[in-house]
């Protein structure tokens, strides 16, 4: 479905990349565990690419990675010991089959297979030049230009190549690249995609999530550094900090809402920091209820933290189909409206009659939220406060989750026109401020701009829009 159809309801997760190097083993499989641990990150199409020495494959396909693997017969012809492998939501680049990831490309180097979790925030600028240089692209995905710039960068050694190629890129990015005898990681200046490394028995291990880890047993041994390369190949790992850092800037939404609350960045774990944000909320907006509940997924971890802080019991008052698929991928507003209806359904037992607080992460578009108080009334509650875990989101994201301005509720609304347009009886955000105490990490650690504008660094867009059109 071309981008250009879709209505943007929710933040969606910007891609899960994952590689392993893992002498004598058949590592095709241990990617396929992990694939469905990052299953969350992205769910449009799935891929895995395997290397054994002289040669590389790819295996990909659009949906789940239960529908692209639907059982071994793929996984048996994948054959080597280094592995990567992507789950994708696509941000630039249509969602078809073309732009699924792994890419695969021979220069004359060797082979060189491309996942990228993040947005280029200069791809226009990039692409117009390589293409008038002679390259000819394959897909309309951004991911596919760090390997032109290494083929075009005309050195032999790859990790000069990359050199030249990072100093050209802007925006974010998490980099799992493999050739036919290394695994290599990637991570933007900034670090405002995660990026970690494990270790299993001899196996090295990177992934954009440290749940990947514990899928197989592995041990987590640090985050890769903002600029940093991390080569791993039969020398072991070694590391060069291929661009200079530019601080950490991680996106504040891996902990509010994209990451799995098994994960950790920072040495935080996710569920304690989203607690946190709950007990947080819940002093900046005292209210007196009946019983909390959250919205599935990420306010299962905050809503306990409100229930907390207020004396309030917590209740599970939603149950999830996870057999419907994302709003996002429905064809149309009827399938849309139709998604969300089915994929929530509250328990008119424990809401008949009450007064509830609904805890979610954010709101974008306001639908989603409307949706869901609406249910809850309908099911009996007699007022709904909803209370959400991060300030309200003014500024689009240009750095991998899908957000325009004309979406965003938050840019055109006050909380109290937002409060009427969701039908709730109270509207509280969290305010920025206790959004950094509560992840227990310093300002300077996150990327905030969706809620103030302060983009780590200039932004590219409209200079490119200007300059090349909508073809790039
Ligand atoms: S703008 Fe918002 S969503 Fe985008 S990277 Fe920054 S904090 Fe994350």
């Amino acid at each position: 479905m071309e981008k250009k159809y879709r209505e943007i309801n929710e933040l969606k997760e910007a891609c899960g990349v994952f590689g392993i190097y893992g002498p004598g083993e058949e590592v095709a499989q241990f990617t396929y565990y992990v694939l469905y641990a990052l299953q969350h990150r992205g769910e449009e199409s799935a891929g895995i690419a395997v290397a054994d020495g002289k040669t590389v494959m790819v295996e990909k396909g659009m949906g789940l990675v239960a529908d692209v693997f639907p059982n071994q017969d793929k996984l048996i012809n994948l054959k080597g010991h280094i592995a990567i492998g992507h789950v994708r939501y696509s941000t630039t680049g249509a969602s078809e089959l073309v732009n699924a990831q792994p890419l695969l490309y021979r220069y004359r180097g060797g082979f060189l297979a491309v996942t990228h979790n993040g947005n280029l925030t200069n791809s226009k600028e990039l692409r117009y030049k390589l293409e008038r240089d002679g390259s000819i692209f394959q897909t309309t995905s951004d991911s596919e230009i760090i390997a032109h710039l290494v083929a075009l960068s005309g050195k032999k050694d790859l990790v000069r190549s990359l050199k030249l190629a990072a100093e050209q890129l802007r925006g974010a990015y998490a980099f799992v690249l493999m050739t036919e005898k290394s695994l290599l990681g990637l991570r933007d200046p900034w670090g405002i995609r995660p990026l970690s490394i494990g270790k299993l028995n001899g196996s090295f291990i990177l992934a954009s999530e440290t749940c990947a880890f514990d899928s197989l047993g592995a041990e987590f041994i640090r985050e890769v550094r903002p600029g940093e390369l991390v080569i791993i190949n039969e020398d072991g790992l070694v590391s060069e900090q291929l661009i200079p850092s530019r601080g950490e800037k991680l996106c504040i939404f891996e902990f509010i809402y994209f990451a799995r609350p098994d994960s950790q960045f920072m040495g935080r774990n996710v569920h304690l920091v989203r607690k946190e944000l709950g007990r947080v909320l819940a002093r900046e907006h005292k209210l007196k209820a009946d019983l909390v509940t959250g919205v599935p997924d990420s306010s299962l971890s905050t809503a306990p933290g409100v229930a907390e802080e207020l004396n309030l019991s917590y209740e599970t008052a939603f149950v999830k189909n996870r057999y419907i698929g994302r709003t996002f991928i429905q064809p149309d507003q009827i399938d849309r409206t139709a998604g969300v209806r089915l994929k929530l359904n509250p328990m008119n037992s424990l809401v008949e009659g009450k007064k509830v607080i609904m805890v979610d992460d954010s709101i974008v578009r306001g639908t989603t939220s409307l949706r869901i108080v609406d249910k809850l009334k309908k099911a009996g509650a007699v007022e709904v406060f909803v209370l959400i875990s991060s300030p309200r989101i003014t500024h689009p994201c240009f750095y991998g989750i899908d957000t325009a301005s004309k979406d965003l509720i938050g840019a055109k609304m006050d909380v109290p026109e937002i409060t009427k347009a969701i039908g709730a009886d109270y509207l509280g955000f969290l305010s920025q401020e206790g959004m950094l105490t509560a992840t227990g990490l310093g300002r300077d650690c996150f990327c905030t701009a969706c809620f103030d504008g302060c983009y780590p660094e200039e932004i590219h867009f409209r200079k490119q829009k200007h300059l090349f059109g909508d073809r790039y």
